[in-house]
């Protein structure tokens, strides 16, 4: 394990049984407290995707939304939003996808990508990929492709990976358990 993995790792706070009994919440508020972790750590997740040209970074609400602008101003690209139902003002694409128990979705403006744009997804965490998957598919139906998915940390044991891999293989997290 990295120098800045380590760091990650101290400042992650473990609350169990949050939202709901048997989840271990990894709650990265405690990042946000040191400027120059909060700098390094976007670095690295964009430093992956260097080679690569990307156009823009897709955050995704909410934990997606504060690292997110750092990584897109980083590389000089704009960053756009992957947001909960029934936030976005204008024309919009939704998509519908599973969780756990029931449904959730996410919707795009419909002017967020360009054709052809190599977008970068983010978000803080890599649980089962339904989340990731269904931004990467919306980013497909308007006309993007997806360069790669950067993630502070994943939870491997939950194999979300094997879900995201036909969307790109380029999956990255600064820590993974
Ligand atoms: P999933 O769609 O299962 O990959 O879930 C990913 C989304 O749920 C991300 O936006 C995470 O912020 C959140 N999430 C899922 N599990 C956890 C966890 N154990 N700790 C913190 N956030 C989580």
């Amino acid at each position: 394990m990295n120098n800045l993995s380590q760091k990650l790792k101290d400042a992650l706070r473990d609350v169990p049984d949050f939202p709901k009994e048997g989840i271990i919440f990894k709650d990265i508020t405690p990042i946000f407290k040191d400027p120059n972790l909060c700098k390094s750590l976007a670095e690295a997740m964009v430093e992956e995707f260097r080679n690569q040209k990307i156009n823009a970074v897709a955050g995704i609400e909410s934990r997606g939304f504060l690292l997110g602008p750092m990584m897109a101003n980083i590389l000089g690209v704009p960053f756009i939003m992957v947001r909960k139902k029934g936030k976005l003002p204008w024309k919009k694409k939704s998509i519908k996808y599973a969780l756990e128990y029931g449904e959730a979705e996410i919707e795009m403006h419909i002017d967020s990508i360009n054709n052809g744009d190599n977008v970068l997804i983010h978000d803080d965490l890599l649980a089962t990929g339904g989340t990731a998957k269904a931004a990467a598919q919306l980013i497909n139906e308007l006309g993007g492709k997806v360069a790669g998915f950067s993630f502070l940390v994943e939870l491997s044991f939950l194999k979300g990976r094997k879900t995201l891999q036909p969307h790109s293989p380029k999956i990255f997290n600064i820590a993974d358990f």
